[in-house]
């Protein structure tokens, strides 16, 4: 029966099952490191996109909105203008009308001039303090001699200075702006106005200037008085038209300047700059629907993937080429694991290039393992197959050389030997001194061998040596040598000993280990019969 000392694996077996081990994942090493840096770097790859995303479009919106805030400023900046060169042209015609104000043919002359002379204006209108129309050109609607009660007018009455009107439907049934000049007499008196309206609806001055400066495709200017009525809009249906609210116009018109991000009427998101008119509650708003400005930002990512290709791909190949190269002795190394007790392991270890610390750290260790173990197994086998006393084969290696032998069918010749009168020897000087002479008849059976010559000891007092190769008569020779060497010998706390010995050869009758070792066993028994110290062949 096996023990668990006789079993090599068993040491390794009862490891084994003790400690529980979990089950891997389906998957190697090279996989693992793959699958992280493919990982990280996607991770990696999708936040700089994504980072770039954002500056991209933070970038463009910005400068929309910084463009069209410098817009809204220009166009403010020369409808201001406009409107100044209005006054003095104006305030010209006045000091002269201030000074013939009873002149009907003066006041005609000086608003045909005035029209002829700009062509902002689509008509004049000269006014009396009560609002009484002293001279319009052209004079279309026949407003002359009729008293005016639109806002424009009143309001410029009212004032008494320089003034631009909100928005309004004039008698003749236009939409216009009123811009006047307080007309007085020499002596300070006031007079009237003189005025020149600009008719929204045509073809208007504001058109001109708007257009006059350059703006980004989709962005357009739009103009608002101070009842956010609309001036000028790019949509002329819309001009006349009230907005319900506006951020931006109502900033312009509480005469801050700069840029807004934010939706329009409909909801639509607007980048959008504004401005006040100098010396007019108006407001400039120049914008662009936000989707517009970002456009190029689809364009411009394309362009960056695009651009990432080529490295992406050298890295995709280098992290393939790391993976493999780190991965690759460690495989080496785990297929060397699984047959640690073959003899060829250590050669497959010394080859594995462990070209990094760790792996060459796992090498060293499983060399330094596998040494261990084949020492160890090497051991084990060792006592498997000896005698612990006399260091001579056991019974179980002495079979295993037998069954070699008649497996390759090389002759042999066996000898049985047996000590005479052993029990006696224990009894008259102990087991101690009976250990000491079987050692010493171990040595003797050791000096006589020759190498390929197998002595053991089969059990007990009993001995045999195995001489392939060996005739029957040599056999015999060798035997009786021995038997004498014995006889001669003087065993220490014992004194001399004698054997006897059988000895039998393979042979056509004997063709089988077991009918050689029972054949030199009954040639034993023989010579024990036959008196004892003495060799049967
Ligand atoms: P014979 O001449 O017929 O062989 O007589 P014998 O006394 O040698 O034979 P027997 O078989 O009667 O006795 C063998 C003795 O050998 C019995 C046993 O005590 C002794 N013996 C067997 N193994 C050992 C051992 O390992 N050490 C010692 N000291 N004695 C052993
Ligand atoms: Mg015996
Ligand atoms: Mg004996």
């Amino acid at each position: 029966m096996a023990t668990p000392a006789d079993d090599p694996n068993s040491a390794i077996n009862e490891q084994g099952s003790r400690a529980k081990l979990s089950r891997p994942l389906p998957i190697d090493l090279r996989g693992l490191i793959l699958f992280f840096v493919l990982l990280s770097v996607l991770a990696t790859l999708c936040n700089s996109l994504y980072v770039a995303y954002r500056v991209q479009r933070q970038s463009l919106i910005h400068t929309t909105l910084e463009a069209n805030a410098a817009y809204a400023a220009k166009v403010a900046s020369s409808i201001g203008e406009f409107l100044n060169s209005a006054h003095s042209r104006l305030n010209y015609s006045a000091t002269t009308l201030g000074q013939h104000w009873n002149d009907p043919e003066v006041l005609r002359k000086e608003a045909i001039r005035l029209q002829a002379q700009d062509a902002d204006f689509n008509s004049i209108a000269i006014v009396d303090a009560t609002g009484k129309v002293l001279q319009a050109y052209p004079d279309t609607s026949q407003i002359v001699g009729a008293t005016l009660t639109s806002e424009g007018i009143q309001q410029a009455l009212k004032e008494r200075r320089p003034s631009v009107s909100a928005a309004y439907v004039s008698a003749a049934g236009n939409l216009v702006v009123f811009i006047s000049q307080p007309v007085f007499n020499p002596s300070g008196e006031f007079l009237g106005v003189v005025g020149g309206s600009v008719y929204l609806l045509k073809q208007s001055t504001f058109h001109t200037i708007i257009s006059r400066h350059f703006h980004h495709e989709g962005t357009f200017a739009f103009i608002a008085d101070g009842n956010r009525r609309l001036l000028y809009h790019p949509d002329q249906k819309r001009i006349g038209e009230v907005l319900g609210w506006s951020l931006t116009v109502d900033a312009a018109l509480r005469g801050e300047r700069g840029s807004l991000e934010g939706p329009n009427y409909k909801g639509v998101p607007m980048l959008a700059g504004f401005a006040q008119v100098p010396d007019a509650n108006w407001a400039v708003v120049a914008q662009q629907p936000r989707d517009l400005s970002l456009a190029p930002l689809g364009q411009l990512m394309r362009d960056m993937v695009l651009d990432m290709i080529p490295a992406g791909l050298l890295g995709l190949g280098l992290i393939l080429l790391g993976t493999t190269l780190i991965a690759r002795p460690l495989r080496q190394l785990s297929a060397a694991a699984d047959q640690l007790a073959a003899p060829q392991t250590t050669e497959q270890l010394r080859q594995v290039h462990a070209w990094y610390r760790d792996a060459s750290a796992i090498r060293q260790a499983m060399l330094t393992g596998v040494q261990l173990l084949q020492q160890k197994l090497g051991q084990l086998s060792h006592e498997a197959q000896s005698d612990p006393l006399t260091g001579l084969a056991n019974r179980r290696a002495m079979g295993g050389v037998l069954d070699l032998l008649a497996k390759t069918g090389q002759a042999y010749s066996v000898l049985a030997l047996d000590i005479d009168h052993f029990k006696k020897v224990n009894d008259t000087f102990g087991h101690d001194a009976g250990d000491v002479a079987l050692k010493s008849v171990a040595d003797i059976l050791k000096q006589n061998s020759r190498t390929g010559d197998l002595a053991c000891r089969a059990g007990g007092e009993e001995f045999a040596l195995i001489l392939p190769d060996t005739p029957l008569d040599t056999a015999r020779v060798i035997a009786e040598r021995i038997r004498e060497h014995i006889a001669q010998t003087e065993v220490p706390q014992v004194g001399r000993l004698t054997m006897s010995i059988g000895v039998a050869c393979r042979n056509a009758d004997t063709p089988m280990p077991e009918s050689v070792l029972k054949l030199a066993d009954e040639r034993l028994y023989l010579a024990k019969q036959s008196g004892r110290n003495r060799v049967m062949a």
